[in-house]
């Protein structure tokens, strides 16, 4: 009846994965960019954690069912979640442990203004706990689109990822990074519906999925899901 179920985005997974293409984190990606040929067939595999851990744990069932890596970007400021909850605590701890990449989710200029706090000094703080919290160096940044009407983006016009001991902040221009400029970009963030950009650009009214893209072989794909998105048979069924 419903689209965006587990199982779908499993098949999703699976059926890019038989056609060849290989999943990397978004570190992986930096480390790896001056090697790639345009011979590759590569998806940098990114899931911004917005709104539940409890649904991410369901996704990192399928990627390591897979053997799929990922870069999750957690929040630390979420009304939703608290990340040092107990359950939610053990599911990050695992996410490290099973190999996948943690990068922290950012909402600095949200932080700025509510608190009327220094965006940078809130971002160091930020990045010091998540890495003290997992005993892990964080190597990237993304930055999450609120309710706010706030752009945290904007705190990157005139800062490098660099600045902060990083090697990326994702939508990063930077030559070292430039993943949105230069790959093939599919989002499940409209919730109901595929949205792709390619090279930057954005594929108006284009509903194809992630896997009926990757069909087109384009060398580098950049794919962003959202572990809300997803349930097992319907939307609402989790509802308190
Ligand atoms: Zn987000």
């Amino acid at each position: 009846m419903f689209k965006f179920t587990y199982n779908y985005i499993e098949e999703q997974y699976k059926q890019v994965k038989e056609m060849g293409y290989k999943f990397i984190t978004c570190e992986e990606y930096v480390k790896k960019k001056s090697i790639l040929k345009a011979s590759d067939k590569v998806v940098v595999n990114r899931v911004d954690v917005d709104l539940s851990v409890k649904k991410t744990k369901k996704l990192l069932a399928i990627f390591d069912k897979l053997d799929i890596k990922a870069t999750f970007f957690l929040r630390l400021h979420a009304p939703e979640y608290n990340p040092f909850s107990f359950e939610n605590y053990k599911i990050i701890k695992y996410l490290i442990e099973s190999g996948h990449e943690l990068g922290y989710h950012s909402e600095v200029i949200d932080q700025s203004v509510i608190w009327n706090e220094d965006a940078k000094d809130c971002l160091l703080r930020d990045i010091d706990v998540v890495n003290r919290m997992f005993n892990i160096q964080i190597r990237g940044i993304a930055s999450h689109g609120g309710m706010t009407g706030l752009n945290n983006l904007d705190f990157w016009k005139d800062k490098k990822a660099s600045d902060f001991g990083l090697l990326y902040e994702a939508y990063d221009h930077q030559p070292e990074f430039n993943l949105f400029q230069e790959a093939f970009y599919v989002s499940d963030s409209e919730w109901t519906r595929w949205k792709a950009y390619n090279k930057g650009k954005l594929l108006q009214d284009d509903r194809r999925s992630f896997a009926e893209h990757a069909k087109d072989g384009h060398s580098l794909m950049n794919v962003l899901i959202h572990p809300d998105t997803y349930y097992t048979d319907h939307f609402y069924e989790n509802e308190k």
